[in-house]
Order: structure tokens, then sequence, then C-alpha cells
């Protein structure tokens, strides 16, 4: 019983993170904040501060070593199984000290890092690339999966659109905080709001063929600066570490 308690008041306690507040209203240009420190609500997780104290200055015990110099120096003696390797030291019949608490502070464990930039749709196909298309620039890449497929955010950022844009059906578009946007066309369903802060990987909606559409795929499309001013996205992530292959370039 004590123990259904406790759990019920942890599960009341944990509700209280997930309350939102109401996200202000993106400006309408879409320009996209700079990587000052003014960006509003930056996902990036901060680096975890060092709460550990400074490593302690290497005793100067340790490094006395005791004069174990042995009357008897041993000549051409087996190596007791496992002993450590020879050492001129060790010839010399001396005893080795290791500062087991500077090896420790070397090989302090940190958790690997999480990609910083991923495929919007790992598992698509490249159906069509950035370029002239119909008389028209082509402004992102379009890359097939079947509908329904998971479409997560190329890396973090805050959602800035969410909802139906012209053409583009059910769209996202997210703010880097690093001068670029990246915008997520014909999906079948949005699964973020606006204003919310997503990590590289976190789901954003699944594919669709929403809007000018012919076919089940999702519309990828980085722009620089601001909204409309599309850069070629295959090479920009490419650069940022993902590889996006079937474009040219
Ligand atoms: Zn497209």
């Amino acid at each position: 019983m004590i123990g259904a308690a406790l759990s019920a008041t942890l599960l009341a306690g944990g509700t209280a993170a997930s309350a939102s507040s109401s996200p202000a209203s993106p400006s309408p240009e879409f320009t996209a904040s700079g990587s000052s420190s003014s960006t509003p609500a930056s996902p990036e997780p901060a680096a975890p501060a060092s709460s550990s104290p400074s490593p302690a200055e290497p005793s100067a015990a340790v490094r006395r070593t005791p004069a174990a110099r042995s009357l008897s120096v041993p000549r051409e003696t087996e190596p007791a199984a496992g002993a450590l390797p020879q050492t001129p030291a060790h010839a010399a019949g001396r005893r080795v000290s290791v500062d087991l608490g500077a090896v420790r502070v070397a090989h302090k464990e940190r958790p690997p890092a999480a990609p910083a930039w991923v495929n919007p749709n790992p598992s698509g196909a490249v159906t069509s690339c950035f370029g002239p298309r119909w008389g028209r620039l082509h402004a992102g890449v379009d890359l097939a999966a079947p509908s329904g497929t998971p479409i997560v955010a190329a890396g973090a950022g805050v959602v800035v659109r969410a909802g139906e844009a012209d053409g583009y059906g059910n769209a996202v578009l997210i703010d880097h905080g690093n001068g670029y946007l990246t915008h997520y066309g014909h999906l079948a369903t949005i699964t973020v709001t606006e204003g919310q802060g997503v990590a590289a990987g976190r789901q954003v909606g699944t594919e669709g063929s929403t809007g000018h559409s012919t076919g089940p795929h999702l519309h990828f499309e980085v722009h620089r600066g601001r909204y409309q001013n599309p850069v070629e996205p295959t090479e920009w992530m490419r650069e940022h570490g993902v590889d996006i292959t079937g474009c040219a370039g």
C-alpha cells in the first residue's frame, strides 16, 4: 500500500511538467533566428554543467616512491603470470606507482552525443531533386516512402508554422536557430504545434500526399535566413553529416 501511494504521488508530480504555455506568435516572415543569444526557447540541450569538483591534485604521497629497492636485484627471473610488463624501473627492481586518480579524470565518461542532423524521411527514396521543374523552381527534394511513414525533424529547433500551407498541404516549418529553416510538405498528419521545441529526429508528422502532390512523399526544403529563400537541400544536409543520395552534386 505504501508503494502504491508513493507511485501515485510521483505520477501526480510528473504531470506538472507536461503543462504547456501558449507559444508566442511567430513573425509572418518566418525569419530564421540566428545563433545569437536572443534565440527564444532554444531546444538545444545545454551542455551539462560540470558538477564534479575540480580534479584533486595528485597526492604527493602517491608520487613518493618508497625506497623499495631490493638488495637482491632479480636477474633474468621469469615474470609471474599477470605481472606488469617489464619497464626499466622494473628491471632495476624499483616499484612503480600508478596514479589512478589521474587516470580516472582522463577517462571521465560522457554520454554519447546524439546526431545533430538526421534524414527527415530515413526510409524514403529520392524521386525528385531541387531544381527547375515544369517551368518553375522545385524548391526541395522529394523523398518517397509508404504513406503514413513517420517524418522527423532534420535537426533541433522550434516549430514556427504547423498547418495548411498553399500548395504544400499540411506542412511544418522549423527554425533551427542557426540561420536556417527546414520545411516539410504534403504531410498526411501533423504531430507538432507552433512554438514547440523539437529535437533532431523528433516526429513532426506522417508522410502523405496533401496539397499539390501526385503521390505520397515528403517534400523537404532548406531555407537560408528566411522562408522562401531555398537552398539545395541534399548538399546542405551532406555538409551537416547526412547523406541523402540520388541528387547530383
Ligand atoms: Zn517536392
